[in-house]
């Protein structure tokens, strides 16, 4: 596996949002956990810096980078906010950037160029009560009406739901599955519980119910009944997108581990010298590294095809779970410091677990890599391919 060069636009990218991170994002990070406080102004702001719409065409009022450009903005958020980073997510990738590449013409020019900007906040509704893991058991209908549909059901867990004005919703037509766009506003859409969470907390998460929501056909994102593909290729690039969270916080949990031990004494030393602290640091720093390595294959892979579940899967799983470790050990370096509310490592650790539960579990992580790669290995009689020897 081979790490490529970030080209100059990427560099100047990321300099100019890690500025903006530090200068605007990290002075709220503490609040948003305490309060759970979502910073709509500086969502607003993203919009007005062409981060929301980084990947979406200029004329539709986007920024026209591809997914290294999001990854960027996400990893450099994520280093500072991983809530905010999480919010950014749902709504430019799960959201915006998959109703752009589906949606018709008429929902590029009316829906995009507003969730682009920030007048619109976006959420991508697919989890339900009794269906996570097992999405596609989903329950939500829309059931034909004259010339559109009803929409019946709920969905649970929805990032930015408590706020969103705009919904994309899959739901059943039939035995296939169709997105559609919802609108806060529209009559019998209605918002449940905001929930409070042990971490990413900021982020707003919540329940949203569909009673009996008419929509026209103007409202359906792509083709009816051809959703299947949809969903999946909108998990691959969440998937891999998403992973750049954890790199950002696994960066900023290495660092403020590094920082402390090189300044706390302990027996007359610095932490640093003591060869029990050197290995925690050598395996945080590899865990980080190889991350970095999976997840930018992953990007490459998303750039040529979307449907790349292997790259996808495997990346997130070893990203989420280095995060939640290498997190885990800034605690252990910072001692009873790190197990203060008040120490950053202490919010790091409780964002990192999300990591292994949204944009998929662990579980079906691990089921969908080793499906992939038994069904790579029956079809070639290798699990790699003869060009992808790294
Ligand atoms: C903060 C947060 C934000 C989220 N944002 C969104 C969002 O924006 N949009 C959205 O649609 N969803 C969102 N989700 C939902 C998320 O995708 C689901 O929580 C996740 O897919 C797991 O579903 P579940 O919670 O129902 O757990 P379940 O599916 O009930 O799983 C419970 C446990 O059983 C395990 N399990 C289930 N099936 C298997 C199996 N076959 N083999 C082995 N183990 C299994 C799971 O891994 C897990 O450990 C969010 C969740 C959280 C916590």
């Amino acid at each position: 596996m081979i790490e490529v060069e970030e080209s100059e636009t990427l560099q100047m990218l990321r300099s100019s949002v890690r500025e903006f991170a530090s200068k605007e994002i990290m002075p709220v990070a503490a609040k948003m956990d305490e309060e759970d406080y979502f910073p709509a102004d500086i969502f607003k702001k993203m919009g007005k810096l062409g981060y929301l719409g980084i990947t979406i065409p200029e004329r539709y009022g986007g920024s026209g980078m591809g997914y290294a450009a999001q990854a960027v903005i996400q990893e450099e958020i994520g280093y500072a906010s991983a809530s905010l980073a999480l919010s950014y997510g749902a709504h430019s990738n799960l959201c915006l950037d998959n109703l752009y590449r589906n949606g018709s013409e008429e929902i590029r020019e009316k829906y995009v160029p507003k969730l682009c900007s920030g007048e619109f906040i976006g959420s991508l509704c697919l989890t339900e009560p009794s269906s996570g893991s097992d999405a596609l058991a989903m329950k939500t209908r829309a059931e034909r009406n004259g010339n559109g549909f009803v929409i019946n059901g709920s969905k649970t867990y929805i990032t930015n739901a408590p706020y969103a004005d705009l919904l994309l919703v899959y739901a059943r037509t039939g035995d296939a599955y169709t997105p559609f766009i919802l609108l806060a506003g529209d009559k019998g859409v209605s918002r449940g519980n905001k929930f409070s969470k042990m971490g990413m907390r900021g982020s707003p998460t919540g329940e949203l119910y569909f009673d009996s929501v008419d929509v026209g056909m103007e409202r359906i994102v792509g083709e009816l009944d051809k959703g299947l593909n949809v969903i999946l290729s909108g998990l691959n690039s969440e998937r891999v997108i998403l992973s750049y969270i954890f790199l950002g916080i696994a960066k900023r949990a290495l660092e403020l581990s590094l920082k402390y031990s090189t300044e706390r004494s302990q027996f007359g030393e610095r932490l640093y010298n003591f060869e029990l602290i050197q290995e925690k640091l050598a395996y945080m720093y590899t865990r980080y590294r190889t991350s970095r390595m999976i997840v930018d294959r992953a990007l490459r892979s998303l750039e040529k095809d979307r449907m790349n579940l292997l790259d996808s899967a495997s990346a997130i799983l070893y990203a989420a779970e280095s995060a939640e470790f290498i997190s885990r050990e800034a605690i252990q370096i910072h001692g009873g410091l790190g197990y203060m509310k008040n120490a950053e490592v202490e919010r790091l650790l409780r964002d990192a677990i999300l990591g292994q539960i949204g944009a998929g579990t662990t579980e079906i992580r691990k089921k969908l890599v080793a499906r992939e790669l038994v069904k790579q290995y029956k079809k070639n009689n290798n699990f790699l391919n003869e060009n992808d020897m790294y």
